[in-house]
């Protein structure tokens, strides 16, 4: 599964960081850092969350079929 997010459209309110630190880092402006993350085996509900947390929706789950959930 990974991660991937539009970080043009994030605002920095840290709804995703507040979720799962590691999974989604901010930057040092409050910012989602990454693009793009491979999530950890066992991690997944967690990513899942996060990206459900984040009010801008700009966090999207991809499955290992590769078909955005
Ligand atoms: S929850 Fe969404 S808008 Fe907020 S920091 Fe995370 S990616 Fe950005």
């Amino acid at each position: 599964m990974k991660i991937r997010i539009n970080k043009a459209a994030c605002v920095g309110n840290a709804r995703c960081w507040a979720v799962s630190e590691a999974l989604f880092p901010l930057d040092d402006d409050g910012y989602i850092e990454v693009e793009e993350v491979d999530v950890p085996a066992g991690m997944e509900a967690l990513a899942r969350r996060g990206a459900r947390a984040c009010p801008e929706r700009v966090i999207e789950i991809i499955d290992e079929d590769g078909d955005p959930k």
